[in-house]
């Protein structure tokens, strides 16, 4: 674990300026290090998981039907 890691966790940091604090320290973090780090910080970024199915194109259908009713 390294300082953009405790900071993320810590709240001090956005995801944002993690990236930002990564690229400017990624040619002297553990190499081993950096998928974790990368995990964390996309968390992050969406802390809810996207729901794609939500877009699906069946819930345009269902709505479609209503406005033949008149
Ligand atoms: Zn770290």
């Amino acid at each position: 674990m390294c300082l953009i890691c405790v900071d993320l966790r810590n709240k001090k940091l956005t995801p944002i300026e993690a990236l930002a604090n990564y690229s400017e320290i990624q040619e002297t973090i553990d190499e081993d290090h950096v998928p974790e780090l990368l995990n964390l910080i996309s968390d992050a970024l969406m802390p809810e998981r996207v729901r794609l199915d939500d877009n699906s194109p069946d819930h345009v259908d269902d709505v479609d039907w209503k406005y033949g009713s008149d």
